[in-house]
């Protein structure tokens, strides 16, 4: 059974656990470098990326992160979570780092204020049903790289995409117990 860790110094985490373990994977929270060596794939939830990164280069693990990102280990970002894992940030602050891996420019907030939350119906690529996707001040996928793959758009922006071993959403696939989205990243897990 795969092992599947949940970044955990803030965020969005227990949906996530919930789903995962629905889904039949040992799922975990991750707050130090020794629960992320344990990952046979990672989740980057929502919640404020720029709290995240900065916890978690106070926890040490912004490098151990960059480096098993880099190794390949199958890690699936959603919202803030799309936004550590792209290379480049539009709308981040002036010293915001990430993770990277993802080669796209993210646009924080992108949706606007009077939008800041909203809920749409996706069709998604891979699923025969659309995605109900809800977004809460949420990025979308300004520019891709070459290997990038959009799997789903909103407004005429990204807002799913994958590039080998990495996948992001914009929304919360985790709210409303839809496995799907997490059922495809088990897939890169190869599980
Ligand atoms: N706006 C948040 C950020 O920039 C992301 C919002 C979310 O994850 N729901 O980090």
């Amino acid at each position: 059974m795969p092992a599947i860790g949940v970044f955990a110094l803030q965020g969005d985490v227990r949906e996530h656990l919930h789903t995962l373990e629905a889904l039949g994977v040992e799922a975990f929270a991750v707050r130090r470098p020794a629960e992320l060596a344990r990952c046979d794939g990672l989740v980057l939830p929502g919640g404020e990326s720029t709290t995240m990164v900065k916890l978690a280069r106070a926890f040490e693990l912004l490098d151990p992160l960059r480096e098993r990102v880099r190794g390949g280990m199958p890690t699936f970002g959603t919202c803030a979570g799309m936004i550590l894992l792209a290379d480049r940030i539009e709308g981040g602050t002036a010293d915001q780092e990430t993770i990277g891996g993802l080669d796209v420019t993210v646009r924080r907030n992108a949706f606007g204020r009077q939008v800041d939350s909203f809920e749409a119906h996706l069709d998604f690529v891979g699923l025969d049903e659309p995605v109900h996707a809800v977004f809460i001040r949420a990025p979308w996928v300004e520019e891709t790289g070459p290997e990038v793959e959009v799997l789903a758009a909103a407004e005429g922006h990204p807002v799913a995409v994958r590039q080998g071993h990495l996948l992001a959403t914009s929304f919360h696939p985790e709210v409303d117990g839809d496995g799907r989205v997490h059922r495809i990243f088990l897939d890169l897990v190869g599980h």
